[in-house]
């Protein structure tokens, strides 16, 4: 299969990236910017066929597999930066491939109007804006819809899937668990579990400890009528915060 047989030198890949992400700004209705801060499911399909054209010769278009994908962005995923789903074509259901894109990681792993260049690595790469981050997120995902069409079957944690990704775009890491709430947590709130922090809520203030994060953390707040009890007989109940509510304390408070 001649999708199996590209490969790129350091420099082509970087032209390639290069010319798709120009494109991008020309093409697209929303992102006019690397942080852009609106993004639809059409700039997925967009930056899909920009690469079908700069790195498979439009391979993809050519052979009736774009007409076959659906593409969109998730807010609810927040484990991965993307997902390529696989279904079986019926008369009912046109839709071969879905390429799902984590909204959340791809805004959240970059602030808006960032002035200080706060790099992320993806794929192996100094990722420095939403878009770079969108970019290789999707290759990811191209890799795995070549690993389906050529072998009905795909997995980033195998030799093929690394040599594939390597050898097209130049990846070094293979993971889907690029960025996590946790450590996007960790580096743009300074949060970790086990901090004491403060908040408000309905009105009252608490004083409580972190017990778990994703897309918000799991506060055990220090609360006389608490159902949980620590062993020290501290009385806690447990409240889902967005983190961006959350101040972070200096040292554990004592209970009043
Ligand atoms: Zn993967």
């Amino acid at each position: 299969m001649k999708l199996l047989t590209y490969g790129y030198s350091k420099q082509e890949i970087n032209e390639r990236f290069e010319k798709v992400c120009q494109q991008v700004f020309i093409q697209s209705k929303q992102i006019k910017t690397g942080n852009f801060q609106v993004v639809s499911n059409d700039d997925v399909k967009l930056i899909f066929e920009l690469y079908d054209t700069y790195f498979f010769d439009n391979y993809f278009k050519e052979n009736k597999v774009t007409e076959k994908m659906a593409f969109d962005f998730s807010k609810k995923m927040t484990s991965a930066g993307g997902k390529l789903m696989y279904y079986k074509v019926t008369n009912k259901n046109p839709i071969q491939f879905r390429m799902r894109i984590s909204a959340y990681l791809i805004f959240n792993s970059f602030k808006n109007n960032s002035t200080k260049t706060k790099t992320v690595n993806l794929a192996g790469f100094e990722t420095k804006n939403r878009l770079e981050a969108l970019m290789h997120v999707i290759e990811h995902e191209i890799i795995h819809l070549i690993e389906f069409l050529a072998f009905n079957d795909s997995s980033c944690k195998k030799d093929n899937f690394k040599k594939l990704a390597n050898s097209i775009f130049g990846h070094t890491a293979f993971t889907h668990q690029l960025l996590t709430g946790k450590m996007e947590a960790l580096k743009e709130y300074d949060l970790k579990i086990g901090d004491w922090v403060s908040f408000s809520f309905d009105g009252r203030y608490y004083k409580g400890i972190i017990h778990r994060i994703t897309k918000r953390a799991t506060v055990m707040a220090l609360d006389k009528n608490g159902i949980y009890k620590d062993a020290k007989g501290n009385r806690f109940t447990k409240y889902y915060i967005l983190l961006k509510y959350l101040k972070k304390l200096d040292k554990k408070p004592i209970q009043s």
